[in-house]
């Protein structure tokens, strides 16, 4: 195995100058799995993060349908962070890390393709989303009153000026480089008129050192998912800006991504994985269960905190702050299989296209991931729709989108995202590293 796929990605690096081993991802495509006879397997590690977007793992695994489906040995592994979720699926769960789990968008594309992982790829099979929305942008307390809100063009001179008002610059933290919630907070910044590169320094900080720092008054705004938005606005630590709701809604928040050796070893093992989450995405959107979710997720196993923290957002409670009136809306929270746009399950190859095209705009990657052409190549090694469309309908599902794009996308400031002509849409765009 070691052998063949170096010499993939060495035939790969010699024609195209990247790094897929696109034969070995795709080697099961076409797999017809049989209906009779149960999984391969009935254990895999998945890594989780303690954020709402786990959910849909850790109640298939808690409300029994990962073992309805014969995956009685599910483990849902908490990752103290992005990098070691990401260095524990480079190992794998023989060498005691994980097979897949959770991950920030498009991480599997950047492991498949060795962009974060030193080099090294470990081709991903993307399965499905997890959820939509469930994100927002926060403000330290300090600000209160500037005009941060979801709109900043009022306050951008505000943001700018900052180092000759404060002696240092704007502090903004994501958790981790280059996904969501990185584009989230470059997105709002720059359709208001603020460059994050040149305007403000932003940076990767884990969650609990940012929510420190805007308390003492040294790091000014989060970009950050439920529970946080509601702890910094409940311990009067900041205020909303937005939710990612406001800024995209029913955007693609987070994916369940494996190792493509595992599933290609075990492809009735992932048709079951495949139901089993796609049930609990049901349970998880069922208005009726969302009071056991709290309980179930809030425990010291998954999230570690209070059920009465954790409430809000799974009723579509958000005190925003700052005067601005509390939005108070389940369908602006955490949605995991149906929104206003359909499917939320379905892994559309339109919502890759827009996070790696996103990744052209602000210049990330740029020479492993020059160009559209690329782009899409990469798109189609990880994205497996098709095993996600073949696990829907073994399950019965009736809402099975017909396309691999969602279509036009439109974002808060009037800007669209045509999956047909991703040039077009980063043509309009005036901030921007290319
Ligand atoms: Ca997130």
């Amino acid at each position: 195995m070691r052998s063949r796929r170096s010499f993939l990605l060495s035939a790969g690096a010699t024609t195209a100058g990247i790094f897929f081993s696109s034969s070995l991802a795709r080697a099961n495509s076409g797999y017809r799995i049989a209906q009779a006879g149960g999984p391969e397997t009935p254990n895999i590690r998945l890594g989780f993060i303690p954020i709402v977007e786990s959910a849909p793992l850790i109640i298939a695994k808690e409300k029994g349908f990962f073992a309805k489906h014969g995956m009685t040995g599910v483990e849902v592994l908490k990752q103290a962070s992005w990098p070691a979720a990401r260095d524990n699926v480079v190992i794998g769960s023989a060498g005691g890390g994980i097979d897949g789990g959770q991950w920030q968008m498009p991480m599997p594309h950047l492991i498949h393709a060795g962009i974060i992982t030193n080099g090294n790829p470990v081709p991903m099979a993307l399965l499905c989303q997890l959820n939509t929305q469930g994100n927002g942008i926060a403000i330290a307390g300090i600000h209160t009153g500037k005009g941060l809100g979801l709109d900043i063009s009022e306050a951008a001179d505000y943001i700018k000026s900052f180092p000759e008002t404060n002696g240092r610059r704007f502090r903004a933290a994501h958790t981790f480089p280059n996904v969501n919630q990185d584009f989230w907070i470059r997105y709002w910044l720059a359709a208001g008129g603020v460059d994050p590169d040149k305007d403000i320094d932003l940076l990767a900080v884990p969650p609990a050192e940012t929510v420190q720092g805007m308390r003492n008054g040294t790091m000014d705004a989060f970009s950050t998912g439920d529970p946080w938005p509601y702890r910094i606005v409940a311990d009067e630590i900041g205020f909303m800006a937005a939710l990612t709701h406001e800024i995209w809604p029913f955007h693609p928040e987070e994916y369940l991504a494996i190792r493509a050796d595992w599933v290609e070893q075990n492809p009735r093992a992932t048709q079951a994985i495949l139901m089993a989450v796609m049930e609990a995405q049901q349970w998880c959107d069922d208005p009726a269960n969302r009071e056991e979710l709290v309980r179930i997720c809030s425990s010291r196993t998954y999230f570690n905190v209070p059920i009465d923290v954790l409430t809000p957002p799974y009723q579509g409670n958000y005190e925003m702050g700052d005067g601005k009136p509390a939005i108070q809306d389940f369908n602006a929270g955490p949605l995991y299989w149906e929104d206003g746009r359909g499917s939320v399950s379905y892994p559309y190859k339109s919502h890759d296209l827009w996070f790696l095209t996103e990744s052209l705009r602000w210049g990330f990657h740029a020479r492993s991931l020059p160009d559209l052409d690329t782009v899409r190549r990469l798109v189609d090694e990880v994205n497996r729709e098709d095993l996600w469309r073949e696990a829907a309908q073994a399950l019965g599902v009736s809402n099975i989108p017909s396309q691999t794009s969602r279509g036009t996308e439109r974002f808060f400031d009037g800007t669209v995202f045509d999956p047909q002509d991703p040039q077009a849409y980063l043509n309009s765009l005036k901030i921007k590293r290319i």
